[in-house]
């Protein structure tokens, strides 16, 4: 059997049409293209701005910037994520404060989110894993009490739902970052996004990822007599920015992506939901639920193992990767990194984190996955677990 991966872009022949259009142009970067890919992607999340950035890192990290994260500051976050979502912190010079998960869908566990407020807290980054969006509006109440700032890492999350609004409307949230990885829900190979409704933050958004450059005359600090009209070259370095652009090539793609965004969500719920009926009632594990506030958007469709077999989880991870199964554990709690540990975090802080981390197994799923497929991967990973008790 032909190797699937846990997931996987899906690319067809109009994407590739468009992008090659694009590469035949005079403008194969800063060009109109990442204008109207990020006018499409605010208006598709409901949001008022949207800018495009190089990955979804560099959103994580412009958006920690904007926040004012400084040396000194605290920001609290969950550490079943991908490192990025603390790393930004770091990148700041603050510090990350990782608050369990909910048992259930891994979540920041907003319950105890509150106990770990100090007076030098300066943001909370939810993590919407897996897809399903965490419970904002409670979120968006502790951080209006503390006045602190959300920026949602819903690098899983384009096209889920909170109540009635879009992932990305940053309806309880001051910004919202995307990910346009081949992972993620749409991609442009790598790229990323972040989303707002502050002009202000966008503006500092588009200054961080050009270097700290504007060109806008009316932007201008230095007096605008003197360069006003007549000096035509002139631009200025108002901040210590990146080059975090994108390419008009990505942006093309992204674009062309977008339009198929709510078909690819609707075949990976289709896909749940089969999964959902095919492992109804087993032994073994324990299959993802979606919360009533909640329309995820299965970016990941991650089962855990249920006690008894937990113990036997390397096993049964290794039986299904030898059946050609590219199955992936989503996460390796973010403190118990090498790195995190040398900053002194220590095992022990989340135990729901770290339960999690044990019994998880994120099998696949991707719009591009056959129904035949999926029946058969299911049938695999009953039989794994089964066969585990076994010896
Ligand atoms: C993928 C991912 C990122 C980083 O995105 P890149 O585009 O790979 O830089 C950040 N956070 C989470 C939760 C992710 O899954």
């Amino acid at each position: 059997m032909k190797y699937i991966p846990y997931g996987r872009h899906k690319i067809d022949n109009m994407d590739i049409r468009e992008v090659v259009k694009v590469l035949r142009s005079d403008w194969i970067t800063q060009g109109q293209k990442v204008n109207e890919f990020e006018n499409r992607l605010a208006e598709y999340c409901g949001a008022k701005y949207a800018v495009v950035v190089s990955s979804g890192t560099a959103a994580l990290h412009i958006a920690a910037l904007a926040a004012g994260i400084k040396p000194g500051n605290e920001v609290i976050t969950s550490p079943i994520t991908f490192v990025a979502s603390a790393n930004c912190v770091l990148y700041c010079g603050g510090n990350p404060v990782f608050v369990d998960v909910e048992r259930d869908t891994a979540n920041i566990d907003i319950e105890k989110i509150e106990n770990s407020i100090t007076h030098r807290t300066k943001a909370i980054i939810p993590i919407h894993f897996a897809g399903h969006p965490c419970d904002l509006e409670k979120i968006k109440k502790i951080a209006n009490n503390y006045k602190l700032i959300v920026i949602e890492d819903a690098a899983h999350a384009l096209g889920a739902r909170y109540k009635d609004y879009k992932i990305g409307s940053c309806r309880y949230s001051d910004m919202t970052i995307f990910s346009f990885h081949p992972v993620k829900a749409i991609t442009t190979g790598e790229g990323g996004a972040i989303l707002t409704n502050s002009k202000k933050l966008y503006e500092r958004f588009i200054l961080l990822r050009n270097h700290g450059i504007t060109k806008e005359p009316k932007k201008f600090i230095n007096p605008n007599g003197l360069f006003y009209n007549t000096d035509l070259w002139y631009y200025e370095m108002q901040s210590l920015g990146f080059n975090y652009r994108i390419t008009d090539i990505q942006a093309t793609l992204g674009i062309s992506q977008l339009r198929k965004l709510d078909k690819f969500i609707y075949r990976r719920r289709e896909i749940a939901v089969i999964y959902s009926r095919l492992f109804r009632d087993n032994p073994y594990f324990d299959i993802p639920l979606e919360k009533e506030y909640a329309y995820s958007a299965y970016h990941l469709y991650p089962i855990r193992l249920k006690k008894g077999y937990k113990d036997k989880r390397q096993k049964i991870f290794l039986t299904i990767r030898s059946k050609g199964l590219g199955i992936q554990i989503h996460y390796i709690p973010v403190y118990l990194q090498p790195y995190y540990k040398m900053l002194g975090f220590k095992k022990g802080i989340c135990p729901n984190a770290e339960d999690f981390y044990n019994s998880e197994i994120s099998i696949n799923i991707y719009p591009g996955l056959k129904d035949f497929q999926i029946r058969r991967i299911a049938k695999i990973i009953l039989n794994a677990c089964r066969v585990s008790v076994k010896q």
